[in-house]
């Protein structure tokens, strides 16, 4: 493999930032990972990355970029219920689940459409309408890269939480994922429990429809409502939804009738960072070429050339705004370097 100096790193991250990285590569099988081990070593930093779809460079980054292509699947097990999948870390998140959902294997189809890496996904224990990918990854395998080890993760392993997992906190940078094991139903059991799926196929009989609807509708109302990163720059959701006990909520209820929440335990309820931040005046706003996405304000766009900081400071001040409107601190989803 070819390691490179002051590389551009603008098509490696969606958001489409003109960044350099003092050392950068491309690891298209596991013997490169074991290549770059001693790099990896003397570098004061690295940077692993899938399609850089949820990163915000705000200035060079000054160590070792890696981006994981490591491509191929393979059916593992399969029976009449079930399959279990082997998908390489540096393969298209959608072009995996477009795969499944042509098999008729059904469990990830929410998440169509989701920008990313296979090997990226299981970081944030990405989700859409309903469904986590913890809910169908079994296992998967990484390098160490403290010690070269190829290792064995369970799901549980994995400590997945809401858009997060120990690849994004205790473990940050340790593990390069190699594989994931998915397991696929044949006879699946759907999650139309978000409104505009519900409303999709209000008309239908659940049992008759098939993974393809669904992933067809959320693809659909996607795209009438997020930027595809290849015509306009961006990283998805830039914040998290936050979560909030009942005291507060009756607080914000009281103040703001139309809140919308959800229930995610006896205490605790999740809120829409996407109205706080469009109640709060943010929404279609436009500084230079950064910008709050006209249809969805939880999404941070760049009409072009934006730097990394005109992005941040724009996010820094929506927090202000909507820390002292409602009392809520947001917290970033995007990984700021
Ligand atoms: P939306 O429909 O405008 O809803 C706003 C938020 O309310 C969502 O983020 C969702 O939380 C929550 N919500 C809506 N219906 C819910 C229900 N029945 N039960 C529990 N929570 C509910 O959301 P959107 O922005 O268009 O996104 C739709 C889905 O795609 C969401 O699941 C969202 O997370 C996902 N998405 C993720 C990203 C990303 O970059 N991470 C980007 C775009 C969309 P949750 O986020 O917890 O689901």
């Amino acid at each position: 493999m070819q390691i490179t100096e002051n590389t551009s790193l603008k098509i490696y991250n969606t958001f489409g930032i003109e960044a350099r990285a003092k050392l950068f590569g491309i690891i298209e099988n596991s013997g490169d990972v074991q290549t770059c081990l001693p790099l990896i070593k003397e570098a004061n930093q690295t940077l692993l990355i899938g399609s850089g779809s949820n990163i915000l460079f705000t200035s060079d980054f000054d160590g070792l970029v890696l981006v994981n292509r490591i491509l191929g699947k393979k059916v593992v097990v399969e029976n009449e219920d079930e399959v279990l999948l082997r998908v390489y870390g540096g393969e298209n998140w959608s072009d995996l689940v477009d795969f499944t959902v042509e098999q008729g294997w059904g469990g990830i189809e929410n998440l169509s459409l989701i920008p990313g890496t296979v090997g990226a996904a299981p970081v944030q224990n990405i989700g859409a309408y309903g469904v986590e990918l913890k809910e169908s990854l079994v296992s998967l395998e990484a390098v160490d890269l403290n010690s070269g080890e190829v290792i064995q993760l369970t799901n549980e392993d994995c400590g997945f939480s809401y858009r997060s997992s120990i690849f994004k906190t205790t473990f940050k940078g340790r593990f390069l994922i190699l594989s994931v094991l998915f397991k696929l139903f044949k006879k699946p059991t759907l999650n139309l429990s978000y409104g505009p799926l519900k409303a999709a196929f209000a008309e239908r009989n659940e049992d008759e429809v098939s993974v393809k609807e669904v992933s067809e509708a959320v693809k659909s109302i996607r795209r009438s409502k997020l930027p595809d990163p290849e015509e306009l720059g961006n990283a998805g959701s830039f914040f998290k939804n936050p979560v909030v006990p009942f005291s507060k909520l009756e607080k914000l209820v009281a103040q703001f009738p139309d809140v919308p929440f959800y229930k995610v335990d006896d205490k605790n309820f999740k809120l829409a960072a996407g109205w706080l931040i469009e109640k709060s005046g943010w929404k279609g706003k436009r500084f230079g070429d950064a910008g709050v996405h006209e249809k969805q304000a939880l999404v941070l766009v760049n009409y072009g050339n934006a730097s990394g900081k005109e992005v941040y400071e724009l996010s820094e001040k929506i927090k202000e705004s909507v820390k002292s409107n409602f009392g809520i601190i947001l917290e970033t989803e995007v990984t700021i370097i």
